[in-house]
Order: C-alpha cells, then sequence, then structure tokens
C-alpha cells in the first residue's frame, strides 16, 4: 500500500546508512522487494546484524561497516550511488541529554559528512532522517512546517542543524536534499531492548513476559504514532520528488492522535494481560502532545501516508509475538 507500484530507473543504487536499524532495515527490505540495489552501511552501534541476516543471500544486497563518523568511509560508500537515505543516527532525547557531545558529532558531523560525500558522488537525492522534536516548545497542533519553536534536547537541536545543512546543500551545491521529520514510528524490528527503548516494543515484550510496564507521566501524552510502511513510502516517493520540492523539511506521520495510556490498553488487551502499569516521573526534554500536519508532504511528495495506527499496531503486536515464539522455540 503506497510504494508498490513506484518504479526507479534499472538498477538503480540505493545507500541506506544506518540500514541495520529499525527504519533502515525496513527500507533495504522495501528496496530489495522492488528489484533495485541496496548498500547498507552500519557501525552496528544500536542496529544488528539480524535485521538484515535475510538480506545476505540477495545479489542486490551489499553491507558494508562503517562510521559516518569517518568522511573516508561516506566517500566509499557513496561512490555509484544514486539515491541516499540517510538514517544513521543516535535516537532517543533522554540519552543526548546524557551525552551532548556524542550527538553533536555522530547526528551533525556524521549527516554533514553524508551530504558532502554525496555532492561529491554526484548522488542524485539525499534523503534523510529528522524528527517532531524539532518543534520543540512551539505549543500549537498540529504541528505544521514553518511553525517551530525552542527545541528541548540535544537530540532535537542535532535535527534542527541537520535540516539547515539540508537547506544549505540545496541552495549552495544543488544537491537535492529532503529531511523527513518522523513522529514516532513503530512496527517490525524495533528493539525492545535497552533504557532507551520506544515504549511500544518495550511494553509489548514486558507484557509478554508478565512485567510490569511503567508510564512515564499520567499517560494523558498523546502521539502521532507512524506505522513503520508509511515511512517507508516518504522515502521512496521522496527520492522521486520534484527539485522544486528539495531543501524542505517534511512532517512524515499519519495525522492521528494516539494518547499513551490508551496504547497501553490496547496492547494489554490484545495480548490478553490485566496487569496495571507503574507511572514514573515525567521524561525532562517530552514534548506533551504531538501530533502532525501532513498535508505538505501529500501535496509535494505525493505521499499518501495510509496505514492508520489501528492497521499498523495489529500487525506490530502479530510479529513482535511470533517473534517471542521464535525465540522460545
Ligand atoms: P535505530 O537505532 O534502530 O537505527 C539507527 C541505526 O544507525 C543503527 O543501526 C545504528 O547502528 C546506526 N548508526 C548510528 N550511528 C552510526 C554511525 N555513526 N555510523 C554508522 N551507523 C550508525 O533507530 P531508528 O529508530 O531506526 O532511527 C533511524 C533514524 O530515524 C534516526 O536518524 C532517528 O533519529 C530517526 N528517527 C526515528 C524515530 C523513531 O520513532 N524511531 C523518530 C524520529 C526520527
Amino acid at each position: 500500500m503506497g510504494y508498490e507500484n513506484i518504479v526507479f530507473e534499472e538498477g538503480s543504487a540505493f545507500l541506506v546508512t544506518g540500514g541495520a536499524g529499525f527504519i533502515g532495515s525496513n527500507l533495504c527490505e522495501a528496496i530489495l522487494n522492488l528489484g533495485y540495489r541496496v548498500r547498507c552501511l552500519d557501525d552496528l552501534s544500536t542496529g544488528y546484524i539480524k535485521n538484515i541476516a535475510d538480506f545476505f543471500s540477495n545479489p542486490n544486497f551489499s553491507f558494508m561497516q562503517g562510521d559516518v563518523k569517518d568522511y573516508a568511509t561516506c566517500l566509499e560508500a557513496t561512490k555509484g550511488m544514486d539515491y541516499v537515505l540517510h538514517q544513521a543516527a543516535w535516537g532517543s532525547v533522554p540519552r543526548s541529554i546524557e551525552m551532548p557531545l556524542f550527538y553533536e558529532e555522530n547526528n551533525v558531523l556524521g549527516s554533514l559528512h553524508m551530504m558532502e560525500a554525496s555532492r561529491q558522488n554526484n548522488v542524485k537525492k539525499f534523503v534523510f532522517a529528522s524528527s517532531s522534536s524539532v518543534y520543540g516548545d512551539e505549543p500549537s497542533l498540529p504541528k505544521k512546517e514553518g511553525r517551530e519553536g525552542s527545541v528541548l534536547s540535544p537530540y532535537a537541536l542535532t535535527k534542527k542543524t541537520t535540516e539547515e545543512y539540508g537547506r544549505l546543500y540545496h541552495s549552495l551545491y544543488h544537491l537535492d536534499t529532503y529531511a523527513l521529520r518522523y513522529f514516532n514510528v513503530f512496527g517490525k524490528r524495533q528493539t525492545p531492548d535497552g533504557t532507551y527503548a520506544a515504549v511500544i516494543p518495550k511494553w509489548i515484550k514486558q507484557l509478554l513476559h508478565n512485567e510490569q510496564p511503567t508510564i512515564h507521566g499520567d499517560g494523558r501524552q498523546s502521539r502521532d504514532f507512524t506505522y513503520i510502511e508509511n515511512v517507508v513510502e516518504a522515502n521512496l516517493k521522496a527520492c522521486l520528488a520534484s527539485s522544486s520540492a528539495a531543501g524542505q523539511a517534511y512532517n512524515i506521520a499519519y495525522g492521528g492522535r494516539e494518547y499513551l495510556i490508551d496504547i497501553y490498553w490496547i496492547l494489554a488487551n490484545s495480548l490478553g494481560k490485566s496487569i496495571e502499569p507503574l507511572y514514573g516521573p515525567d521524561r525532562q526534554g517530552d514534548i506533551k502532545h504531538s501530533n502532525a500536519d501532513i498535508s505538505k508532504a501529500k501535496e509535494l511528495l505525493g505521499y499518501e501516508g495510509s496505514w492508520s495506527f489501528a492497521m499498523g499496531i495489529e500487525q506490530a503486536i502479530a510479529w513482535y509475538t511470533s517473534a517471542a515464539r521464535e525465540i522460545e522455540a
């Protein structure tokens, strides 16, 4: 739904940075399914070989273990590539508050290296992962491009700065860049593990293990939870967008609004659990409410975003439940 009929030039080659991560591995899979070549660049700092293990037998797939902080690696990785889908970065607002220096180097310098290398190697389109966190303390809803506030975390600042580089690389060097502001993405292969894991996979895993999940705050925070298929569609459509739409940022979401407490009970009920959640303190740097106006991406990228939260969560629960069964077997 949304991208199965997309056609690129025969033999097109895509570089997916962060391709061993959650979003990157789904991008690699979709491009391989469409029949095009994929090079995955990843340093495996937060990604996993298991996410891409199934692709190694496909002759259209190659893996390069490397770090976008190293410019020579970026130059080598972009050689011969038509499209770059740059996902490599560290996520998590709270972790960025603990490690601001690392975030600046990894997310900003790494992205600048990738843009410069893409320019040097005449890449056609440079599509990159930004984030809804760039809206910062701007309270109005829905979030709309051009109406941003002050950012609330080093992570958000890395995305805002990268967007500015994207704008400059288009205006100064005519590299077609597209910043995709993802809103709370979820779906298969998102890691449930670690202190900084996203809530949906983390709660599913805890509930499957009969553990009591913690909700930070009162659970009345709302988010525009976005199913991974919408994000894949947006990346592929951006690769085909016109140059007049480059140098800009786009909200990528479904356009809905889900409350954390409701999501908790959807997950618990689907998994047949009646475990009450624990409540912890609010998290610093978090935005209380977030939902997206997606009209700009629809108009300029031809984005449809047709996977609703309800459709996506059903798929995600089924995937995690069967992955858990495979691990136990
Ligand atoms: P992820 O951690 O699963 O994937 C990121 C991948 O990038 C990992 O495989 C990691 O090993 C790799 N990586 C990190 N630093 C690297 C470096 N220096 N060199 C090479 N590889 C490196 O996270 P994700 O959820 O798939 O996020 C992908 C992108 O989308 C990130 O840029 C993130 O900031 C952005 N984003 C994600 C969400 C979300 O809800 N998941 C929301 C907004 C934005």
